[in-house]
């Protein structure tokens, strides 16, 4: 038999379970009594929040549903829909072998890197949720117990004027006085009117007077009642960056994100190892194998994995262990609905070199409905003790809030 589109995405073909399978499924992983059970159904349904957050649930014949949330990105529900075969039937508590097993079938459209792994990723932390219900165990005793009963939770911040220091300012201290959180991030990759060709990556000195300017200004008003960090979206060149980092040194910020662009690990490495200003990476590398080359040369101080988008909740705990044998703090990158960033959370409470999950949609005034439950309070997440994630969706909220088109969940 050839193997063409169709027959590498027959999950009843015989060749796809003996060749393609690497021996994931082609073992019997049985259980006895309640856990013996199958999932019977894989739905997705696309919220339009600040970013249009994909939901995933994943159903069993035991009447036990797993939420979940994949990264936001085109494709997303139509790659969960072609492998949803290949996980129906299967035992849901066998979150590693099924993990291994979509990586593997759908290595054709590349699970490397890229969106197929952050569709994997929506169904993993489904399965953490399921399986925590099945067993009824929160998620984080799925990933070895607790390090914490609370997770720090940074804001990121905007303003109107983006560029203006004092009003950067004025809203680090409303964050932190109103809100109550004590962990904030600001755009540093923002206009100063002295840009003359943004394009060759090149900082002018007067934009690196600018982007000191907003720094001094925003840390020197919250002095030690916040931390905060400062992201450049992959903007400058590799000795812009370095500059830039010097003149922050007096500041001491909680970190520079990334500076340079994310593709040539060496430059990056480069910046880094210039610098006192710690710099952190990692929102836009994929699994552990990419987040590891970050950590081993040295090229991050802090490991920025996003859960959904980096794999998921065991993906993103192997990342935070290579990153511990280098004493590399964790900062989750998240733009997530409450139901990533509370997967984000366990993971955070699990692991021991956890700094803070990112929050993203203050401005978002229904974020929390989305869920029954109080997620963020005061700046951090209680880890909740109830089965699973512990957060259970609001279906109105969710057919009021989805993308024109999409369906509710069953
Ligand atoms: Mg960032």
């Amino acid at each position: 038999m050839s193997r063409n589109y169709e027959s590498l995405h027959d999950p009843n073909a015989e060749y796809t379970m003996r060749e393609l399978s690497s021996g994931t499924m082609g073992v019997t992983a049985t259980r006895g009594g309640d856990r013996d059970i199958e999932i019977t159904d894989v739905q997705t349904t696309m919220i339009d929040g600040n970013f249009p957050w994909t939901l995933v649930r994943v159903y069993t014949d035991a009447g036990v549903v797993g939420t979940g949330e994949a990264y936001w990105g085109a494709g997303v529900p139509e790659l969960i829909d072609r492998m949803t075969p290949f996980v129906v039937g299967e035992n849901p508590l066998d979150i590693d072998r099924l993990y291994e097993h979509l990586i593997q079938k759908m290595s054709g459209e590349g699970t490397i890197e890229g969106v197929t792994v952050t569709a994997i990723a929506g169904i993993e932390v489904a399965l953490h949720d399921l399986a925590g219900k099945v067993l009824d165990v929160p998620a984080y005793q799925l990933l070895g117990g607790k390090y914490r009963d609370r997770m720090r939770v940074y804001c990121d911040c905007h303003t109107e004027a983006e560029a203006d220091p004092e009003a950067c300012a004025d809203e680090a201290e409303r964050v932190v006085t109103e809100l109550g959180y004590d962990a904030l991030k600001f755009d540093l990759d923002v206009p100063s009117g002295l840009e003359k060709d943004r394009a060759n990556r090149h900082l002018r000195p007067g934009e690196i007077r600018h982007k000191a300017e907003i720094v001094e200004q925003v840390t020197e008003r919250v002095k030690d009642e916040a931390d905060v960090a400062f992201d450049c979206h992959w903007t400058f060149s590799g000795g812009s960056a370095k500059r830039l980092a010097a003149a922050l040194e007096e500041y001491d910020v909680w970190w520079l994100e990334d500076p340079v662009p994310p593709e040539n690990l060496e430059v990056q490495e480069a910046v880094t190892k210039s610098t006192v200003t710690p710099v952190a990476v990692g929102e836009n590398r994929y699994r552990v194998t990419e987040e590891r080359r970050l950590i081993e040369n040295g090229a991050v101080d802090i490991i920025a994995p996003d859960l959904p988008k980096v794999g998921g909740m065991r993906e993103t705990r192997k990342i935070a262990d290579v990153a511990n044998q280098y004493y590399v703090p964790v900062a989750m990158h998240n733009v997530s609905s409450p139901v990533a960033t509370m997967a984000a959370a366990h993971v955070g409470a699990a692991i021991p070199n956890s700094l803070a999950v990112e929050y993203h949609s203050y401005e978002l005034g229904w974020w929390s409905d989305l869920v029954e439950e109080t997620v963020i309070e005061e700046g951090y997440i209680e880890i909740p003790e109830e089965p699973g994630l512990g957060v259970t969706l609001d279906m109105d909220a969710v057919a009021e809030h989805m993308v024109e088109g999409e369906e509710l969940f069953d």
